[in-house]
């Protein structure tokens, strides 16, 4: 069964959330912690997540991911929002705690002219501040376009990070279709080829979700710009041959392209159709 969902909207609660993403079809779905552009979170709502736990129980949903806010920078040049950063992350993970199977899903950060080496040490700094040795949230580094001078968006960076972190058994990875697109891999002509490079670098085990986006762009031109499936560079062939492929038809595959939930419930039923049981 092809697992999918897309972005949802956190405002109205986890069970809201779980009942549209029934009605969309999908079978799970990725939402912001907060404020996309900052702030602080809401209260913990336990009500509200006890009756979406249940709810999910009945109607099949998995994994649901939740996103780190774009803010979020743990290799800023600014002490204050690398602190920012660091307690964002860490109530995020407590809040995470309470549901069952969630994953967190961050940009790793943009060193903002210190250099690669000194980003990707903030980034390692943070984790080993943040990671718990009892948590069970996993915590996933999204692959980045590699747009100004954001970290991720080579295999090699994502390692680095991954090699200093002491409590590593607590990191995946969330491939972005757009963004390793962007950033230069070719998944149209050799998904084979950059999947096993993923695998000689990363591991194929760390591989814990998909973003399924196609991209306005062409290959290697580190923008980031989603577009819808198959209305792009990467283009609808490649995406069937994504969401098939043996090693990540297993995998939890979340669309963030630019739809409304009529646009998202059709390339939902769109992908399914393309998929091979
Ligand atoms: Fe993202
Ligand atoms: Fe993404
Ligand atoms: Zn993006």
């Amino acid at each position: 069964m092809l697992i999918i969902g897309c972005h949802l909207s956190s405002s109205a609660g986890f069970l809201a959330m779980g009942k549209e993403a029934t009605r969309i079809d999908a079978d799970t779905f990725q939402f912001f912690t907060r404020n996309p552009r900052g702030g602080s979170a809401k209260p913990l709502n336990i009500k509200d997540i006890e009756a979406f736990e249940e709810y999910r129980k009945e109607n099949g949903i998995v994994y649901p991911l939740a996103h780190a806010p774009y803010t979020l920078n743990a290799c800023s040049k600014d002490e204050g929002l690398r602190e920012f950063a660091k307690n964002t992350m860490a109530d995020d993970i407590s809040r995470l705690e309470y549901i069952d199977g969630a994953m967190y899903n961050f940009h790793p950060g943009s060193h903002v002219g210190q250099g690669e080496e000194a980003g990707i040490q903030y980034i390692a700094d943070m984790l080993n501040c943040v990671l718990k040795p009892e948590q069970k949230t996993l915590v996933l580094l999204e692959t980045m376009a590699g747009k100004g001078t954001e970290i991720g968006k080579s295999f090699t960076q994502l390692r680095s990070i991954i090699d200093k972190v002491k409590l590593n058994d607590k990191l995946g990875v969330c491939l972005d279709t757009c963004h390793v697109f962007d950033g230069g891999y070719d998944i149209v002509n050799n998904l084979d080829g950059v999947l096993q490079e993923f695998d000689e670098i990363i591991g194929l085990d760390r591989l814990k979700a998909i973003h399924l986006n196609d991209s306005m762009n062409f290959l290697g031109c580190r923008k980031d710009r989603h577009a819808k499936i198959g209305e792009g560079g990467i283009g609808i062939d490649a995406m069937a041959k994504i969401i098939n492929h043996p090693e990540l038809k297993h995998l939890p595959f979340y669309l963030e392209t630019p739809n409304d939930s009529d646009g998202y419930k059709k390339e939902i039923k769109l992908l399914k159709r393309l998929y091979k049981i």
